[in-house]
């Protein structure tokens, strides 16, 4: 049965598309914010807001009992948790199972699962995905991390099993640096995520971060291709492309993604991110059981909603789509505008005196951001989330330097100088990227 009312679990650019998507499917949109968002264009724009006031500007979204109250009381069929917040935490879905409302992702045990890298690792190499050499359990030894690396071969990185948002991660050269990474790795992960577990895997020397979407109802699961998203910062993404590799490889991976999506049960969206090295070889690093910040790249290139289609099997439907249905057409490339300084990206909230965005054939900017909007320092610095699409790379470069040229950004500090210096930089142009790229071009950050 078809949704009547979603429920916004979230704030910002993904509170406004899963609106949007909620309006072009005929369900109200309601939304739960804190009072930093309450002039927000999400919380205007919705169909009934729920306010959410904490001391901590946080615990308006992450806190799971007053997430469920707004649920109840705004009538809600379900909740769409967008990217970051509840989007992963397995407790908040048992709580509206309990209450009979739906999340819109995958099942609690499915989260659980992928939410630990180490047994995620493990679910996707027995579905046949490859991954790196490394540790098939945690690891709090250094005598034992020494001996797997002198296994496995230097450098090796530390990372946490409960780990996102690349916090904690350690690279380790040689084997006298292993006490004090695994130490910090560990008391990092600990306070980010309440469990310092970690484990080591094989650094992948001069890689590239490829992605891939998938849709699946459950049962079946397909695909939509890949992203690139190489160019990073503290191993956070900063521009998205696609596509980037050849059909045959796109096919290969896929059809091992729709394989490990299925293997789990898995429902919703997806997405497989992987390191692929110099040889072109892939190793799998972990599932985002959420829609990402990215997918607009994907949405660009296929001509598929994928909010709306996660939403629809949310909704109980089966895949509306065949694998075959999949069409990817020209190219497209995405900018994080973010509110921040372009030589340490240190966030640089305040008021918006004045912006403007731009628009035309090819582009799409997705923001909550508008004149006067004071961008709050206790959130995710991004702002806004620039594209353009053309009929290849190139033209949808060229359409991207204008673009940045066009938008105006007043008030704050913001990367849009260092967008426009990576689309005029040579090793960018040829598509010569590794996730180095950033360290080894310390002359964009000025
Ligand atoms: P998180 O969930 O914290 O974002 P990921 O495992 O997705 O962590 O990795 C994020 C980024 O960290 C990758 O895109 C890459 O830049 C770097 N990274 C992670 N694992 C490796 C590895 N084995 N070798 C090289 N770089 C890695």
């Amino acid at each position: 049965m078809g949704f009547k009312r979603v429920l916004i679990a979230n704030r910002g650019e993904i509170a406004l598309r899963i609106m949007r998507a909620l309006r072009d499917m005929g369900i109200e949109a309601a939304i739960i914010h804190g009072r930093e968002d309450r002039l927000s264009l999400p919380v205007r724009m919705s169909d009934v807001a729920y306010a959410n006031y904490k001391d901590n500007p946080l615990d308006s979204y992450l806190d799971i009992e007053s997430v469920v109250a707004a649920a109840k009381e705004l009538e809600c069929d379900a909740v769409h948790p967008g990217y970051g917040f509840l989007a992963e935490n397995a407790k908040f879905v048992k709580r509206l199972e309990e209450e009979g409302i739906t999340f819109i992702g995958p099942s609690a045990d499915v989260i659980t699962l992928l939410g630990d890298k180490i047994e995620a690792r493990a679910a996707m190499e027995a579905a046949g995905l490859p991954t790196a050499k490394g540790s098939s359990e945690p690891i709090s030894s250094a005598d034992v991390a020494r001996q797997l690396a002198d296994e496995i071969g230097y450098p090796v990185i530390i990372k946490a099993a409960a780990g996102g948002g690349g916090i904690g991660m350690q690279i380790v050269e040689e084997a006298s640096e292993f006490e004090s990474a695994l130490k910090l790795c560990q008391s990092r992960a600990k306070s980010a995520f309440g469990d310092d577990r970690v484990f080591v895997e094989k650094y992948i020397m001069g890689a590239q971060h490829v992605e891939f979407q998938v849709l699946a109802d459950g049962k079946n699961a397909i695909h939509f291709g890949e992203r690139f998203c190489s160019i990073q910062r503290r191993h956070q993404k900063l521009v998205e492309e696609g596509p980037w590799l050849t059909d045959e490889k796109r096919a290969e991976i896929g059809a091992l993604v729709c394989a490990g999506a299925e293997s789990v049960g898995y429902k919703g969206l997806a997405t497989f991110e992987f390191l692929r090295d110099a040889n072109g070889d892939f190793y799998f690093l972990e599932v985002n059981p959420r829609v990402q910040v990215e997918h607009t790249v994907t949405e660009l290139i296929t001509g598929h909603n994928l909010v709306e289609l996660g939403i629809r099997v949310a909704q109980g439907e089966d895949l509306p789509l065949a694998q075959e249905d999949i069409k990817w057409r020209g190219h497209a490339i995405q900018c994080r505008l973010n509110a921040e300084d372009t030589v340490n990206f240190v966030p640089s909230p305040g008021r918006l005196w004045d912006c403007h965005f731009p628009s035309g054939f090819g582009i799409r900017c997705d923001t909550h951001a508008h004149p006067g909007y004071e961008m709050p320092g206790c959130f995710d610095s991004l702002l806004a989330k620039l594209l353009t699409w053309g009929e290849d790379r190139e033209s949808a470069v060229r359409r991207m330097r204008s673009a940045l040229d066009e938008t105006i950004i007043e008030g704050v500090e913001h990367l849009i100088p260092l967008h426009r210096r990576i689309m005029d930089e040579e090793d960018f142009i040829n598509g010569d990227i590794t996730i180095k790229y950033i360290d080894e071009h310390p002359e964009l950050l000025f």
